[in-house]
């Protein structure tokens, strides 16, 4: 199975993906913790490449073509053989954020960018994707409070805000596929809703 997760910069995905991990491991599955933008040794580079942005003057389309070329490794090198083997793959970020970060907060179109990611994705795509919803203000009074800033932060409020409407998009495009967790509740609480409900997910 191929498993996705998403949100905002301060939705605390991290913590979640690494408490959804060591369950799906608890649990009996072989488990393949992966992420984007990086995921195998091309990938890596491309990603130093992505988060060094702000000083190379890199152009809105060049930062898209950079992730779907990062993903076309991604999915040929690593999730796709770790699927083939009966492993479940625990992707950390996928197409849903390109469409989100570079086709809603860019701005460069939903439509563009799945059309530029095509290619790159073919059929592989997330039989389901764990949603991390917060509001992009509380999230970046999040990232304030943990003190961590990261490149990220110095976009305007409007950029995080087109984020959040196009991940609010693609779940309305596609509701079946997403399970939307309330990311402003206790860790615990949100760790144990995302189990139950992944779990009920990989049995059916
Ligand atoms: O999730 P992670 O912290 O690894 O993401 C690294 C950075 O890349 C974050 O600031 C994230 O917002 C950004 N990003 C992006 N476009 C994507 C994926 C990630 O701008 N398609």
């Amino acid at each position: 199975a191929f498993l996705s997760v998403e949100g905002l910069d301060g939705s605390g995905k991290g913590t979640q993906i690494e408490r959804l991990s060591d369950a799906l491991d608890r649990w009996g599955f072989e488990v393949v913790h992966t992420r984007e933008p990086g995921g195998t040794p091309i990938g890596e580079k491309i990603r130093d490449i992505l988060l060094d942005r702000e000083n190379t003057g890199m152009t809105d389309i060049t930062e898209a073509l950079l992730y779907a070329a990062s993903r076309a490794q991604h999915v040929r090198e690593k999730i796709l053989p770790a699927v083939k083997e009966g492993k479940v793959v625990l992707c950390d970020r996928f197409l849903d954020s390109s469409v989100a970060y570079q086709g809603g907060g860019r701005q460069l179109g939903i439509d563009e960018i799945l059309k530029i990611n095509a290619p790159a994705v073919e059929n592989t795509l997330p039989a389901l994707t764990v949603y991390l919803d917060i509001n992009h203000r509380e999230a970046l009074r999040r990232r304030c409070a943990a003190s961590e800033p990261d490149r990220m932060e110095m976009e305007a409020d409007s950029f995080h805000a087109r984020v959040e409407e196009g991940y609010h998009e693609l779940i309305a495009r596609d509701p079946k596929r997403f399970v939307v967790v309330d990311a402003t509740k206790s860790r615990d609480e949100i760790a144990a809703e995302i189990q139950e409900k992944v779990l009920t997910r990989l049995m059916e």
